[in-house]
């Protein structure tokens, strides 16, 4: 594994209105030309920390621009048989969900999740020698649980299984085969509205929990030897729980016990990226979590890691920001 297989980006959003009328000053400063963050601490502008990563956008960064930027090779690798994917990490309201679904119903505003369905289909369209099965999956971990949000029960739990010949998978996962762009965005559609409906039914928080939408692409070709040459790849799109820190929250019970979880999940996907960016660790601790498990055969090996860290730039967010920094810098 080499550390060119894992990116670390930083998105920052526009300071919000509630920032404004708070008047929130900014403490985010971004060099775009050497991809540098510079965090200054509030009243104490001498007081300065510099990270680098592997690119970084301002608050007027668009949709299009983080796209082409994040998704737009991983895809391309996907139909290369590779297995790849974009996490989104970061506090609540700072633009994970902004990031990776946006307004689906909005040409300008949506985000990773329906771009990457015209341009899956793009390609498919453009290939007249192969042929190709497309097939996509949502679901969400909650409390450890995992919920299908393609199935008719969101209350129903699924379990991580393993063979030694499909490895890790989900048993009874819905995977559902789609041929067109419309058909992606129905999906996409039903996940999301199951995952409210959840959210309702199990008395949640979708900021505690992650979703996970995957693409399954197989594609077959003439091996030139009169038989069939098949290549599979995967594109997981990971919108993670809240990484703000739950001890502020005064959780107590039942929130407690999932915030601890929240915290377990997102330190155990911390520690196996920076376990697989060092290179030096034999043992990759993915058993930690039902994250890193589930995603295991696309973290390491043959695969393409893309980590988009979302920030707020108003200074009454340093602690949280710096946090969210730092848990970035250490994947890279
Ligand atoms: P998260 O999923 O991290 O909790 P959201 O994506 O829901 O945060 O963002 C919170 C609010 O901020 C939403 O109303 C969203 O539309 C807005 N927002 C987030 N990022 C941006 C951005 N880059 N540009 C404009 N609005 C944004
Ligand atoms: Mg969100």
């Amino acid at each position: 594994m080499s550390a060119e297989c894992v990116k670390v980006m930083v998105r920052c959003r526009p300071m919000n209105k509630d920032e404004k009328s708070k008047n929130c000053q900014s403490c985010i400063g971004i060099d775009k030309e050497i991809n540098q963050i510079t965090l200054s601490k509030p009243g104490e502008s001498d007081k300065q920390k510099v990270h680098t990563y592997d690119d970084v956008f301002a608050p007027d960064s668009t949709q299009q621009q983080i796209y082409e930027s994040t998704a737009f090779p991983l895809v391309e690798s996907v139909f290369e048989g590779y297995n790849g994917t974009i996490f989104a990490y970061g506090q609540t309201g700072c633009g994970k969900t902004h990031t990776m679904m946006g307004d689906p119903s909005d040409d300008q505003n949506k985000g990773i999740i329906p771009r990457t369905f015209s341009h899956i289909i793009q390609v498919i369209e453009n290939e007249s020698k192969k042929e190709f099965l497309v097939r996509c999956s949502y679901i969400e971990i909650y409390n450890e649980e995992i919920h299908d949000l393609l199935s008719k029960d969101v209350k129903a739990r699924y379990e991580l299984k393993e063979s030694p010949e499909k490895g890790i998978f989900i048993k009874d996962l819905n995977k559902v085969i789609v041929k067109s762009v419309k058909e992606m965005e129905n999906l996409m559609n039903i996940g999301n509205k199951n995952r409210s409906t959840g959210e309702t039914a199990m008395n949640k928080d979708s900021s505690r929990s992650h979703s996970i939408f995957t693409i399954y692409i197989e594609i077959s070709e003439d091996d030139g030897k009169g038989g069939q040459k098949i290549k599979a790849g995967k594109l997981n799109l990971v919108d993670l729980a809240g990484s703000e820190r739950q001890s502020k929250t005064q959780a107590t019970g039942d929130r407690l016990k999932e915030a601890n979880k929240i915290n377990l999940s997102l330190s155990a996907l911390g520690n196996v990226i920076q376990a697989l960016v060092d290179g030096k660790h034999q043992h990759i601790p993915y058993r930690d979590s039902k994250l890193t498990r589930l995603l295991q055969d696309s973290l390491g090996g043959n695969t393409k890691t893309i980590m988009i860290a979302a920030i707020s730039p108003a200074d009454y967010n340093y602690d949280e920001t710096m946090g969210t920094l730092r848990y970035a810098s250490r994947a890279k």
